[in-house]
């Protein structure tokens, strides 16, 4: 797997400018939208969460246990993701 490169000087980011927040490309300048293919398969991530932690309440498993793996499904994303990303030049519509 590979970083995502800018859309306007292919300049290739590393992981701390895109695990929170998308930022400006450091070479260009140019702001870097999602495209609309990576950005929903980032969003996947959203329902696997949710039926992991609704899962672990309905098992009653115990609350330290139940928010250490939500700690590492959230660190797991923020790792996984910027892996994921595309950029385009602009922001596309949702649907
Ligand atoms: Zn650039």
């Amino acid at each position: 797997m590979e970083l995502p490169r800018c859309w306007n000087c292919n300049h290739q980011f590393v992981w701390k400018d895109l695990c929170f927040r998308i930022k400006p490309c450091p070479s260009c300048g140019e702001s870097q939208y999602l495209t609309k293919g990576s950005r929903n398969k980032a969003l996947l991530f959203t329902p696997i969460c949710s039926i992991f932690i609704v899962a672990m309440i309905i098992l009653d498993i115990n609350n330290i246990i139940t928010a250490c793996i939500t700690g590492v499904l959230l660190l797991a994303i923020y790792t996984i993701c910027p892996f994921i990303y595309q950029f385009t030049d602009r922001e596309q519509p949702f649907i």
